[in-house]
């Protein structure tokens, strides 16, 4: 069987989710269907939890309003009149719960993350309800399955981690009987629930990781993320006017892609599928007859001459520079620094040291201003924002001696504030100015991808 797991895009108005429809129509019954909230319905949800504890009700209630009705006109998609009136019922009682909890917030004048989270997992909760009528009213027999039931989290709100042995067993025993019965199961990615049934979210992006725990869980064939590009692309499409979509990645290509900002898949993607072997596709559901990208097991073929698969990228970074004259070649130096940051909870993505200073790149910044204070206790410490992280990847980089030389020439006269290459040598990872970003990745791009493209 196969999981198929589409994005806000995928299912944003009635024409996306008629196409959504006859994608699934092809592999169901052996089919279960993850599904995001319809496109630019979380960053709403989390605007009308920053109204509320703005203290804001008017704005957060119109906000709700309207978005009650997109959902009720998306949903004029289900033909059949009880399947329509049943679903139509559900929108109004999520909305009216949603209402409820925004009017006692903005009394309270706060948004604790477990309101955040009830209120962001809305989107989900009804993307799934109207695509589960939508298939069974066009012929496509399907049952929504409440995801709070299936994916068991802990508590860390706005991230929660899943505990994967209690969420495969629940993904397994809700989908089973369902599949069983002929009917495709449909989840709603991004949301789970703490073993005390609280309701929690993934992280941002977080559906794609809600698909490969279905599909890890019910030992799917291959898992396929339907998005709105033909692939992994060769460098993010809103930055380089021309990439190309790559064909086959490694798992572990993939992963460092994911994880250094290429945002078609969230990074958490390809763990249950590697720990299963399962391969993941990318597809286009505008264009669905285009091959997409097959991510597998293994080292790719590879690729002509310089051995970079693609390059990854992303901005909004801090760099935190962590001095100690007296202890940084004190052994037990590090392990304190790191403390701080498991502490709190944030990971770090890009380290390099000197013999006095230890440089971090950090994504979240949420808890920085308590990670400084903590590290100031033992360290100077001064921080860089504006960052951004460029990262070429390619399993065949390691078999190309001159590739980190190769890449960092292709950025002369750019200033590069940190440069790092892992042991495993599959990526070069690059730290500098945001708004020299544009710049670092053509000129990558137009080296490692075009031209040898253009070569071969
Ligand atoms: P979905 O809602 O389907 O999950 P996302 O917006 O999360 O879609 O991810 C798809 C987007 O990721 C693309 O529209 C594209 O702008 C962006 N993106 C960034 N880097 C890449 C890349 N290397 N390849 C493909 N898409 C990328
Ligand atoms: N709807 C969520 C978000 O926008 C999750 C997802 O789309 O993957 O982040
Ligand atoms: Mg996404």
């Amino acid at each position: 069987m196969i999981v198929l797991k589409f994005g806000g895009t995928s299912v944003k108005d009635q024409a996306a989710i008629a196409r959504l429809i006859e994608i699934v129509r092809t592999p169901a019954p052996n089919a279960a269907v993850v599904v995001s909230a319809l496109a630019g319905v979380t960053d709403r949800l989390l605007g009308i939890a920053a109204a509320a504890a703005a203290g804001e009700g008017g704005e957060a209630l119109a906000s709700i309003e309207g978005l009650r009705q997109r959902h009720h006109a998306v949903a004029g998609i289900v033909a059949d009149a009880e399947l329509h009136r049943d679903v139509s019922e559900s929108i109004d009682r999520e909305f009216a719960a949603l209402a409820e909890t925004v009017t006692a917030l903005v009394t309270l004048r706060e948004t604790a993350p477990r309101w955040v989270d009830a209120i962001a997992a809305t989107g989900e909760l009804v993307s799934s309800r109207i695509v589960a009528a939508a298939l069974t009213s066009h012929g496509v027999p399907a049952e929504w399955v409440d995801a709070r039931r299936v994916v068991v989290t802990n508590d860390e709100f706005g991230s929660a981690a899943p505990d994967m042995d209690a969420t495969f067993a629940a993904i397994a025993s809700a989908c089973r009987p369902v599949l069983a019965a002929g009917r495709v199961p449909v989840v709603g990615g991004f949301v789970g629930a703490s073993a005390r049934g609280i309701t929690t979210t993934l992280g941002r992006g977080g559906s794609d990781f809600s698909g490969a725990l279905v599909g890890a869980a019910l030992d799917a064939d291959e898992i396929q993320i339907w998005t709105d590009v033909d692939g992994m692309l060769t460098a993010d499409p809103r930055l380089i006017d021309d990439p190309r979509v790559v064909p086959h990645l490694s798992f572990a290509e993939a992963s460092e892609l994911a994880h250094f900002g290429a945002k078609v898949l969230h990074p958490a993607t390809i763990q249950p599928a590697m720990a299963r072997d399962i391969p993941v596709r990318i597809l286009n559901s505008q264009r669905p007859s285009e091959p997409g990208t097959l991510i597998t097991s293994g080292e790719v073929a590879m690729p002509p001459g310089h051995g970079v698969t693609a390059i990854a990228s992303k901005s909004g970074i801090t760099v935190l520079n962590i001095t100690s004259t007296r202890m940084v070649m004190a052994h037990g130096f590090l392990r304190r620094l790191f403390e701080v940051f498991e502490r709190h909870k944030t990971a770090v993505d890009v380290v390099t040291t000197s013999e006095a200073s230890v440089s971090v790149t950090v994504d979240d910044r949420r808890r920085l201003p308590a990670i400084v204070a903590d590290l100031s206790a033992f360290a100077e410490v001064s921080s860089d924002g504006d960052m951004a992280i460029v990262c070429a990847v390619g399993d065949a980089l390691p078999s190309n001696a001159a590739a980190a030389g190769e890449i960092l020439s292709a950025l002369h006269g750019v200033p590069l504030r940190m440069v790092s290459q892992a042991a495993s040598r599959r990526n070069v990872t690059i730290v500098l100015r945001a708004a020299d970003l544009r710049t670092a990745l053509s000129r990558l791009h137009e080296r490692f991808v075009t031209t040898e493209s253009a070569v071969s």
